[in-house]
């Protein structure tokens, strides 16, 4: 379970985490939403270990273990993920040999030999029709001309492959149309695991609508403000966050 305890961190000397306490239970899907500024994308760099966000208050433990103290490659050697939000176009590396790269990166922080051509065409091929991707597909350059629902498909089956213990999406700021938001929802659908948190970071209420969070947050103005079931995004989609904003 990820752990979050008064947890203040600050951008440039700008404090903008200010004693954000959360708990996502090993299982569980959590929705945050939050007014524009709020914190949300820091929250999931401080978590991730971007350089810049420096804690000055609190702590983050994943299952107990001191996840601040860990560097960004070690946080991904545990399973600590965040979704891109801009997928990278790289032409002339096919998806495949850009995937087995992150997870043979992931494989030699955790101590690990690197994977063998067959169990990571095998692995690839039972993640990817589980998740209803072409496998033709991955043998293109990685991005280079795929739809917005392609590359979604693209970066849900990258998390995938790297067995994510505690995966981030921040979907804040891009455009998702209708498709995009089924793919996401069907996908971090499909990812749910007993020795797995979510923590989906969204402005659109109706992304909730397929996922069915376990628990819907308020971030704002650096804190948790208030924490209940999916319902609570609904309320959030007719009133707004001036309550919030206004209390915080
Ligand atoms: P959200 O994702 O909730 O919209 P952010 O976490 O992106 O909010 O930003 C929170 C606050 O931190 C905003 O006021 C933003 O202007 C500020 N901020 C974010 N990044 C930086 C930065 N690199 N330097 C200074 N201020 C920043
Ligand atoms: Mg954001
Ligand atoms: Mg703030």
């Amino acid at each position: 379970m990820l752990k979050i305890e008064n947890l203040h961190a600050a951008v440039d000397g700008k404090e903008i985490l200010k004693g954000l306490t959360l708990e996502v239970p090993s299982g569980e899907v959590h929705a945050i939403m939050g007014p524009n500024g709020a914190g949300k994308s820091t929250l999931s760099y401080v978590l991730t270990g971007r350089s810049g966000y420096e804690v000055t208050e609190g702590s983050a433990t994943l299952d107990g273990e001191d996840l601040l103290a860990l560097a960004p490659d070690e946080r991904a050697a545990r399973g600590v993920f965040l979704s891109f939000q801009y997928p990278l176009e790289i032409p002339g590396v096919p998806a495949l040999t850009f995937i087995r790269t992150a997870l043979n990166a992931q494989r030699r922080a955790r101590g690990e030999d690197e994977i063998a051509a067959p169990a990571f065409l095998k692995l690839a091929r039972e993640k990817a029709a589980a998740l209803k991707i072409d496998f033709e597909m991955l043998k293109r350059a990685l991005n280079v001309g795929f739809s917005g629902g392609e590359k979604k498909r693209m970066e849900i089956l990258q998390m995938a492959m790297l067995s994510p213990r505690f995966l981030i999406l921040d979907e804040t700021d891009s455009g998702l149309d209708i498709d995009a938001l089924r793919i996401v929802a069907d996908g971090v659908n499909a990812l749910r695991a007993p020795d797995r948190s979510m923590l989906v970071i969204t402005h659109y209420q109706r992304l909730l609508d397929y996922i069915k969070p376990d628990r819907v947050h308020v971030l704002a103005a650096g804190r948790i403000v208030a924490s209940g079931g999916p319902e609570l995004a609904h309320e959030l989609e007719r009133e707004g966050y001036d309550r919030y904003a206004r209390a915080a």
